[in-house]
C-alpha cells in the first residue's frame, strides 16, 4: 500500500484522537466514583435495616412505658377512692379491709414506679441508639449524594469531550484517502493503528525493531506504508525516526 508521507503523518493525529476518544468513553461509562457509589448503596441498605430494627425496639419500650404509666395512674385513682371511703367508713370490718387494700396498693404503686424508672432508662438508651444509627445513615447518604453529583458532572464533561473529539476526528480524517483510513481502522482493532517510528523503536508497542526490519524500512520508498513486525500498526516515518 502507498500513501503520501503527509497522509501517513495525519494517521498519528487520528491515533492520538482515538486514544483520547476511548479515554473519554471510559470516563463516560465508568466514572471513577462508580465503585464507591455501589459500596455506599450496600452500606446504606444495611444501615437502614439496622435503623428499622432499632426503631422497632424503641417503639416497643415506649409502648411498655405508656402501659406502666396507665397502670400507675389506675392504682393512684384506686388509692384515692379507697382513702375517701376509709374516711367515711363506719363499719370496722370494712375499714380494716380498706386499710389492708391501701397498704397493698401502696406496695403495688412503689413496685410499678421502680419498673417505670428502669423502662425510662431503656427508652433513653433506645432513643440514643436510634439517633446514632440515623446519624450514620445521614453520613452515608450525604457521601452518596455528593459522589453521585460529581459522577454526573464527570459523565456530562466526558460526553461533551467525546463529542468534541469525534468532531475533531471527522475534520482530520476528511483529508485521508479511504483505503489508508480503512487499513488504519482494521489495524487499530488490535494495536495503536498507527505509531511513530523513533530511533528504531515502534512508539505503539515500545519495541526496538530488529536490524533486518529496520534495513527493510530504510530501503522502502517514502510513500510506502510499512508496518511494525511486532504489533502490526502502521509505522509512520518522520525526521525524528532516525533512520
Ligand atoms: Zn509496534
Amino acid at each position: 500500500m502507498n500513501a503520501s508521507p503527509e497522509h501517513q503523518r495525519i494517521l498519528l493525529d487520528v491515533a492520538d484522537l482515538d486514544r483520547r476518544i476511548a479515554q473519554a468513553e471510559r470516563a463516560r461509562t465508568k466514572p471513577s466514583q462508580a465503585a464507591r457509589i455501589g459500596e455506599l448503596v450496600a452500606i446504606r441498605q444495611e444501615q437502614l435495616r439496622e435503623l428499622t430494627a432499632l426503631t422497632g425496639t424503641r417503639d416497643d419500650v415506649r409502648t411498655e412505658l405508656t402501659r406502666l404509666e396507665t397502670d400507675v395512674s389506675l392504682v393512684e385513682k384506686r388509692r384515692a377512692r379507697d382513702a375517701e371511703r376509709l374516711a367515711t367508713a363506719t363499719n370496722p370490718k370494712e375499714a380494716q379491709a380498706l386499710e389492708h387494700e391501701l397498704a397493698s396498693l401502696a406496695r403495688r404503686q412503689s413496685d410499678l414506679e421502680d419498673i417505670e424508672l428502669d423502662v425510662m432508662g431503656r427508652v433513653e438508651d433506645a432513643d440514643a441508639a436510634v439517633a446514632a444509627q440515623q446519624a450514620l445513615l445521614d453520613t452515608t447518604t450525604a457521601e452518596g449524594t455528593a459522589l453521585t453529583a460529581q459522577a454526573k458532572a464527570d459523565v456530562a464533561a466526558a460526553t461533551e469531550l467525546g463529542a468534541q473529539l469525534a468532531r475533531d476526528r471527522e475534520a482530520v480524517t476528511d483529508a485521508l484517502p479511504a483505503p489508508l483510513l480503512a487499513e488504519y481502522t482494521r489495524r487499530a482493532a488490535n494495536s495503536a493503528g498507527a505509531a511513530l517510528l523513533t530511533r528504531g523503536t515502534c512508539e505503539g508497542c515500545r519495541i526496538l525493531l530488529p536490524g533486518t526490519d529496520l534495513n527493510d524500512i530504510r530501503r522502502s520508498a517514502d510513500d510506502a506504508v510499512v508496518f511494525c513486525p511486532e504489533c502490526g500498526c502502521i509505522l509512520v516515518r518522520t525526521e525524528e525516526s532516525g533512520l
